[in-house]
């Protein structure tokens, strides 16, 4: 431990000692209620979302194979990825934000880690039975109950990892799709593979690495430190209160030389990463408030007022809200951009090759000819038609597809030839194609070159 963190002196450090396998106290309170409610919401969430259809498709659908990501009406593919950047940048900073404010209140209430890491552990309480007869079980020579047990144990996580991956693939591949051919025993080898190593990664994860993945792997506990400041909100042990700590009776009047820590290490017993908060600020902390839950606990049966440990920043003052402007207008100034971009964004791309293996060829009429691929991807949700135009029509006459039909998602490809139906004033003449959206008449012009030679074939 660092010796210079104390209760008085919360700078940030590391506990050295936490690497052995931590036995997690289960605890009821206050914000272990709210922890409990918001975990059951975020669940519903990540579970019902694939299911919800929108206009005859789901919702919700990054579809690997297609390379697009489907959000309500709005279909993303590759080009889009700017708004992909704007979209993290955005998330990055809110976080940031709210880690200047509350701390890692990301890491103890809604990480997924956190989550399944407390999803698996309710399972082994529930089996194994409390932390003590956990770590009893296994310290015990192999026997009948413990095969049974631990058995049982990671059969259900991995059944319910099983479930973790399956719901998690079906945002990438149709969920009526993929639980149809789960039942039907349909799935391709290639996405089993994929079923068994998010299974695997989610087991691996919640029953065994758990809070080693925070404490060791996470990037974000690593440089969170930096975006505290003296005004962030933290879980905080209230030294002052609490020292000189020590054991005594209940219902006796406390001791004159005593604070009011009772030495009880429940806070302890009950943090999922294994550390002492009454040690000062450490940067294993989750903010997830169980050492709080039991502390209060633990007041309450000595009749001492709550809040021995508690949510606290070092400094509060009447200028708070200015620490808010920054990460505000960063966020503000990037949610108008995705929306602006949402707002002018276009329902399909049209780019125009020209054949380079002919300059040019005349036709049967005397007329120089070029032939050009007309690529339109549509990037809509329903099926386009699209009408094809050029700037010069009294020059240059079209001659292939004008009017075309486009599938959601669809790349087509639409091969044409120009004839100019006079000799061009130029050897190079530049034209625009222009397509047309018919039902929005939203259109897009693409220029590109056509070539006549020394026109000494003209009429
Ligand atoms: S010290 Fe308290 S708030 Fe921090 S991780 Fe442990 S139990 Fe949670
Ligand atoms: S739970 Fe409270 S009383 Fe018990 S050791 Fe921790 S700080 Fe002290």
């Amino acid at each position: 431990m660092n010796s210079s963190a104390t209760p008085q002196n919360p700078v940030i450090f590391q506990t050295k000692d936490i690497d052995q396998k931590i036995y997690v106290r289960e605890q009821k309170g206050y914000y272990q209620t709210i922890r409990r409610y918001l975990n059951v919401i975020l669940l519903a969430v990540f579970i019902v979302l694939p299911f919800i259809q929108y206009n005859g498709h789901q919702a919700i659908l990054f579809n690997v194979e297609k390379q697009t990501l489907t959000l309500f009406p709005v279909t993303l593919y590759p080009h889009d990825l700017l708004i992909f950047g704007l979209i993290f940048i955005v998330a990055a900073f809110a976080l940031f934000y709210v880690t200047r404010l509350y701390g890692r209140v990301w890491c103890g209430y809604t990480c997924p880690q956190t989550i399944w890491m407390l999803m698996f552990n309710w399972i082994e309480r529930r089996i194994e039975g409390s932390h003590n007869q956990s770590k009893v079980l296994d310290n015990s020579s192999i026997n009948v109950e413990k095969v049974l047990k631990k058995t049982s144990k990671h059969f259900i996580w991995l059944a319910l990892s099983l479930l973790t991956s399956l719901i998690f693939m079906s945002y990438f591949v149709p969920a009526n799709e993929l639980y149809a051919d789960v039942f039907n025993a349909e799935v391709s080898s290639l996405l089993q593979g994929w079923i068994i190593f998010f299974m695997a990664c989610t087991y691996i994860n919640g029953g065994w690495v758990k809070e080693k993945m925070c404490l060791h792997m996470c990037p974000y506990s690593r440089f969170q430190s930096v975006m505290f400041t003296p005004k962030t909100t933290l879980m905080a042990y209230n030294a002052n209160r609490g020292e000189s700590r020590g054991p005594r009776q209940r219902n006796q009047p406390k001791p004159s030389n005593k604070g009011d820590c009772v030495d009880c290490n429940l806070c302890v017993q009950v943090c999922p990463v294994g550390i002492d908060i009454r040690d000062g600020l450490q940067y294993e902390c989750i903010n997830c408030g169980l050492c709080a839950d039991a502390c209060d606990s633990v007041m309450s049966k000595f009749n001492y007022a709550k809040g021995l440990i508690r949510y606290a920043a070092q400094k509060k003052s009447d200028s708070d809200w200015k620490q808010h402007i920054g990460y505000g207008l960063i966020i503000a100034l990037f949610s108008v951009s995705i929306v602006a971009w949402g707002l002018t964004r276009d329902t399909f791309e049209v780019s125009v090759l020209r054949d380079r293996q002919v300059l040019y060829r005349v036709n049967s009429l005397g007329q120089a000819e070029n032939t050009y691929s007309l690529k339109t991807l549509n990037k809509s949700q329903n099926s386009q038609t699209y009408t094809l135009s050029i700037s010069d029509s009294s020059l240059f006459t079209i001659k292939g597809n004008t009017t075309f039909t486009v599938q959601p998602g669809e790349h087509y490809v639409n091969v044409i030839t120009i004839a100019s139906k006079k000799a061009p004033e130029n050897t190079a003449t530049t034209i625009d194609l222009k397509v047309t959206e018919n039902a929005s008449l939203k259109s897009t012009t693409q220029a590109s070159v056509f070539y006549s030679g020394d026109k000494t074939w003209y009429n």
